[in-house]
């Protein structure tokens, strides 16, 4: 990409409506732009963090063998008046009615859309354990929008389902999310810690959330320091590791607020290691049981009779944890964010200092690029005429982790190259090479 042909609306200074550094950078950086209260559009260099992010979501969700399907936005207020969600849900729901006068709205979450694809369609226990997400739209119409695309009302949401026989088996699903969710923040290189949770209206009594720490966190934890340094590195996925997954984890005291008792908290946990502190929730799990199979007769044959299917729900914010990662990368005093590489807009930035009188710099750049394409690297050349530290300070607020710098002392196969928050070097275009595709590896 060049720059002078992209679309990223940069913005001199940071904008006043935001509070929070995420919020801050979406918007100076073009990310993102606001059309109405908690709405947004994503602009391409947000949109491109945000697919790299569902892609390694999606991975994640694959690997444990849970199987994509795509459901509607838009549901009929059948299937939740059928659970009884229809009036509970209150007015974070926005209903809609169509021109037959048929009461519509706009999906909050698909436990019911799926438990009803799920009735219709699958008769034997045989069939179990069934895993299925889809990544989709979501709209809630939060009592107050704020903080950009942490609390909006329209966000992109990956949320699973599972399906089993017995209580014990669907534990045992409840764990593969546990897992899937380990690697997908480590795969993101957050540190997200599963926290005991209040099941709120999803219902059921299992429940965590994975939380990133951040003092502009919404949600208040309660915890002992020590399970910072259980080891979520569990590559392992036999039966046993797996039924045994969350045992390191449940070791220590660790929840949120609505399940915080600080009789149990002062007696399970020893003065030096209590930490209260706030965090955002990146993801959920949930273990219901039969609460929706139940009320949506959701049931298959097993042992002569109808059994209800034992259910759980585990939901991603994907577009909430293109903020979160700024929250926990960005450094405001020096201006510099730096993507990881997996999920960067671009993996390297080439910035030439351009001389308007003569353009060796930019005819040096361009073959850079060209061959750094080839080698299969996404790279962006800035060829606009800013001056060279106004680019500099561009591209550290991007937060693309390499640079190439190009200027009249650029001897031809000798680059200053560095990554973001480390040293330059001089070194040649095969080398950079190298270390970029060692780096993605
Ligand atoms: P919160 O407690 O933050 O309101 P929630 O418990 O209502 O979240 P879930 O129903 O568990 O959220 O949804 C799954 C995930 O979707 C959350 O972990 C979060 O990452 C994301 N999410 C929920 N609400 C919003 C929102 N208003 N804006 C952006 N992301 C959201
Ligand atoms: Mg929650």
């Amino acid at each position: 990409m060049l720059f002078s042909k992209s679309f990223i609306p940069i913005l001199k200074n940071n904008p006043s409506e935001a509070v929070i550094k995420s919020h801050k950078l979406m918007l100076r950086t073009g990310m993102i732009k606001q059309s109405s209260a908690g709405i947004y559009s994503w602009l391409p260099l947000g949109f491109k963090i945000m697919k790299k992010i569902e892609k390694i979501v999606r991975d994640e969700q694959d690997k444990i063998g849970a199987q994509e399907l795509l459901m509607p936005t838009i549901q009929s207020s059948e299937i939740w008046k059928e659970s009884g969600r229809y009036e509970d849900y209150g007015e974070e729901m926005l209903r809609i009615k169509d021109r037959q006068n048929r009461e519509m709205l706009y999906g909050p979450t698909n436990e019911e859309l799926i438990t009803d694809i799920f009735r219709t369609s699958v008769k034997s226990y045989k069939s179990l354990p069934q895993l299925l997400y889809h990544i989709q739209w979501k709209f809630r119409d939060e009592l107050r929008p704020r903080f950009g695309i942490m609390r909006c009302r329209e966000f992109y949401m990956k949320d699973a389902y599972s399906f089993d026989i017995t209580d014990d088996e669907a534990k045992f699903s409840y764990n593969k999310f546990f897992l899937s969710y380990l690697r997908t923040f480590k795969r993101l290189e957050l540190s997200a810690i599963p926290m005991a949770a209040d099941t709120g209206p999803i219902g059921g009594n299992l429940s965590h959330e994975f939380i990133i720490l951040a003092d502009t966190g919404e949600s208040k934890i309660y915890t002992d320091k020590r399970i910072f340094e259980v080891n979520s590195d569990n590559t392992k996925v036999n039966k046993e590791s797996l039924i045994d997954l969350r045992k390191d984890f449940e070791k220590y005291y660790a929840v949120t607020d609505e399940k915080y008792d600080k009789k149990i908290f002062e007696k399970e946990v020893p003065e030096e290691f209590r930490l209260k502190t706030k965090g955002i929730e990146v993801g959920h799990i949930f273990y219901f049981g039969d609460k929706y199979s139940q009320a949506m007769k959701a049931s298959v044959d097993y042992q002569g009779k109808k059994e209800f299917v034992r259910m759980g729900s585990y939901g991603v914010g994907v577009s909430r944890l293109v903020g979160a990662i700024i929250e926990a990368k960005y450094n405001e005093n020096d201006e510099i964010m730096k993507w990881p590489i997996s999920i960067a807009p671009y993996e390297c930035a080439i910035i030439p200092f351009i001389d308007k009188k003569n353009n060796t710099n930019l005819e040096k750049s361009k073959k850079v690029y060209d061959h750094l394409l080839k080698e299969g690297i996404e790279v962006i050349l800035d060829d606009t005429d800013e001056n060279f530290s106004s680019k500099i300070k561009k591209f550290n607020l991007i937060g693309i982790p390499f640079q190439i710098m190009i200027g009249n002392k650029t001897e031809e196969n000798s680059f200053e190259f560095k990554e973001l928050n480390e040293n330059t070097q001089n070194i040649s275009l095969e080398k950079i090479i190298k270390i970029i595709k060692n780096k993605k590896k």
